[in-house]
């Protein structure tokens, strides 16, 4: 079965441009999205992405938009903690998919740590 994990030298999620995210509003209170916006760069990418290292420099206290925990995504998606996993899995690919191709560097290695 494949487990989800953060992959390293990714950060495809770190990028926010809300053009590819319109259901922002269906789960961002208003100040959460007031949050999200504010941490876009011209790029689209997130001012606390350092892009080469692909890390957050902020990570201890990044948003809670941002963790990929069961409570969290229990209360913004209504996952329940036995979906996370595999609802997890789909997020990182999509998100992927969508910054760095369906055939990327990033989606192979992605897709080779969590065994799919
Ligand atoms: S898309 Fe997934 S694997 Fe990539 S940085 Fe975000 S959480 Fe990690
Ligand atoms: S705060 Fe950190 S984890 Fe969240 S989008 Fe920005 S760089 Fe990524």
């Amino acid at each position: 079965m494949a487990t989800w994990r953060c992959v390293k030298q990714c950060g495809a999620c770190c990028h926010l441009d809300p053009a590819e995210r319109p259901d922002l509003e269906e789960y961002l209170s208003p100040p959460e999205l007031a949050e999200y916006l504010s941490l876009i760069g011209p790029d689209g990418w997130c001012i606390h992405f350092e892009p080469d290292s692909r890390e957050c420099t902020i990570y201890e206290k990044r948003p809670r938009f941002c963790r990929v925990e069961p409570a969290v995504f229990q209360d913004l998606f209504g996952i329940e903690p036995e979906e996370l996993n595999d609802f997890a899995i789909d997020c990182c690919r999509q998100q992927i998919e969508g910054v760095y191709g369906d055939r990327s560097l990033e989606m192979l290695r992605f897709d080779r740590e969590v065994g799919i």
